[in-house]
């Protein structure tokens, strides 16, 4: 301060005195004060810089010399003097005796070249430093041991909370059990230690503020919370209206144990949710990187969810049998089953529906009889054969496989089995072929059609009443409408292949329905 008073000083008289001052020399007592003047002010702190800066733009540093402490005047009278000794003093009123000899005798700061230590102090201490994140090399928690994700976190608050015991006075130490904020605390902590194993080097870029280039989180980006120190997805909604975890959420790996845990923990909490519900709910605080994908692998392998939506093992088919694969006209190997009885509305007369379907083409035939005797079952297959052509074999179900069948059904079944039916078939060159007891699959071909007549019948009849005609008319049309149906795939595509239905191979052409709906017909019909 003393030397920026003596520049100022100096640089007011000269300013002052109109003459001309060939030269100015400035002295001073104290060697680190010279040294600063004469070094460069942007290695020293910021008052001494300052004040250089100030001095050396008044003076040349060059003019500055050094007076030994003892032989300074300016110190004479703050030693302690009477005034009768400062009215004797010479080197108060001449300065010190060296003034009048030539430069050569002047003192030399000899502790100058030596720097001391204030003029250390003084000195900023230029260091370049390099943040480096540091892979944590032990292993503090094995993740791998873990399968819940709570567990995980509470193990980890457990940690904490000991060493944050360890480091406290007893009596204030936490006891009891774990509240929330440690639990949240935790999950900041295992957040950030995943990301200092998987984005070491996206972190250290960030800190440089150098941008990402070659990263899989450029496209994210990211910057790091000041306040949890966390990685977050940068954007353009930071003004938006909404939680702050939400516009920028934390950004995970795909590839971590913990995380693996945590989408586990998320499926299961949403009460084992499909892929896109628990991504949406993951994306509520964090950016899982892949997410869908990572989240779709970690669904497929949750074991409650494998039980629900695996298929059972399908029993293996035995080949077919050479009837049903040959190629044949329609109708040459037929499949025979009943259904029934229905009441006619005619004094409460029964009958019986005989199915044919072909072997084949999958076409199917219905005749109405009335009362199941053999005579009316061969006119049936007598109809049958009149308009669909002669039949070589037909299947059917042993009666012995009827047991639990309505009674009225079991006497069908007798009937095929009686004398008097082999006969007539056997005349005609037709073979009867049973299905060998419990072995559905040989019946399958056709049973599942008599389903498929069943169903309609049941649900269009239900307890109306019908006369033989109106009965044989709506019989007639669900044959064409089980006939109508697609055989092979339906393509999505508007180029695809028009699906082939029996009809097509019966009459050569789409079947359309004469009545607009079957239920329409059902109302003209008088119920009882
Ligand atoms: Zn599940």
């Amino acid at each position: 301060m003393a030397a920026v008073i003596t520049a100022r000083l100096c640089t007011y008289v000269r300013n002052a005195l109109d003459c001309q001052i060939d030269r100015i020399v400035c002295w001073t007592d104290n060697s680190s004060t010279l040294h600063w003047i004469r070094g460069s002010p942007s290695q020293w702190k910021p008052f001494v810089a300052n004040r250089v800066m100030e001095i050396q733009s008044l003076l040349d540093p060059s003019v500055w010399r050094y007076c030994p402490g003892p032989q300074n005047p300016a110190d004479v009278p703050t030693r302690g003097m009477s005034s009768n000794e400062l009215k004797e003093s010479r080197l108060w009123w001449e300065g010190p005796a060296w003034l009048r000899s030539s430069e050569e005798e002047w003192p030399k700061d000899r502790r100058s070249a030596s720097l001391n230590e204030y003029v250390e102090i003084e000195r900023t201490h230029q260091a370049s430093i390099n943040s480096y994140v540091i892979q944590p090399q032990e292993i503090f928690i094995d993740f791998a041991r873990f399968s819940k994700y709570n567990k995980l976190l509470r193990t980890i608050a457990w940690i904490k909370r000991f060493i944050y015991n360890a480091q406290v006075k007893q009596d204030e130490r936490r006891q009891n059990v774990l509240t929330g904020l440690e639990i949240q605390e935790s999950e900041r902590w295992l957040v950030n230690r995943i990301q200092i194993e998987r984005f070491s080097e996206e972190i250290l870029l960030i800190r440089q503020s150098k941008v990402l280039n070659d990263s899989k989180l450029r496209n994210l980006n990211p910057f790091l919370c000041q306040s949890t120190g966390l990685l977050r997805v940068g954007g353009r909604i930071h003004k938006a209206e909404l939680p702050e975890e939400e516009k920028h959420p934390i950004i995970l790996p795909s590839d971590h144990p913990a995380v693996e845990l945590f989408v586990q923990a998320i499926h299961r909490r949403e009460m084992h949710a499909g892929v896109e519900h628990t991504l949406s709910v993951v994306r509520q605080r964090f950016w899982l990187i892949k997410g869908r994908a990572t989240i779709r692998k970690i669904v497929k392998r949750c074991i409650v969810c494998r039980q629900f939506y695996t298929k059972p093992v399908s029993q293996h088919m035995a080949p077919l049998p050479a009837d049903r694969i040959v190629p044949a006209p329609p109708f040459t190997n037929v499949g025979l089953d009943f259904a029934g009885p229905l009441y006619l509305k005619n004094r409460g007369e029964k009958a019986y529906i005989c199915l044919f379907t072909c072997a084949v083409t999958r076409a199917v035939h219905l005749e109405l009889v009335s009362n199941m005797t053999t005579e009316r079952l061969l006119l049936a297959l007598r109809r049958m054969v009149a308009r669909r052509g002669m039949c070589s074999i037909i299947w059917s179900d042993n009666a012995k496989t009827f047991k639990c069948a309505k009674k009225e059904l079991q006497s069908c079944w007798r009937i095929l089995e009686s004398e008097e039916t082999r006969t007539a078939l056997s005349e005609k060159k037709i073979q009867w072929k049973f299905i060998v007891p419990r072995a559905p699959w040989w019946g399958g071909f056709y049973e599942r059609l008599v389903k498929s007549v069943k169903l309609p019948l049941k649900k269009i009849f239900g307890n109306a009443m019908l006369d033989a005609e109106q009965m044989t008319t709506i019989l007639t049309e669900i044959e064409a409408q089980i006939n109508s149906r697609p055989l092979t795939y339906i393509g999505a595509e508007p180029n695809d292949l028009k699906a082939l239905t029996p009809a097509q191979i019966l009459i050569g052409k789409i079947y359309r329905r004469f009545q607009a709906k079957i239920r329409k017909l059902r109302s003209t019909l008088s119920t009882p």
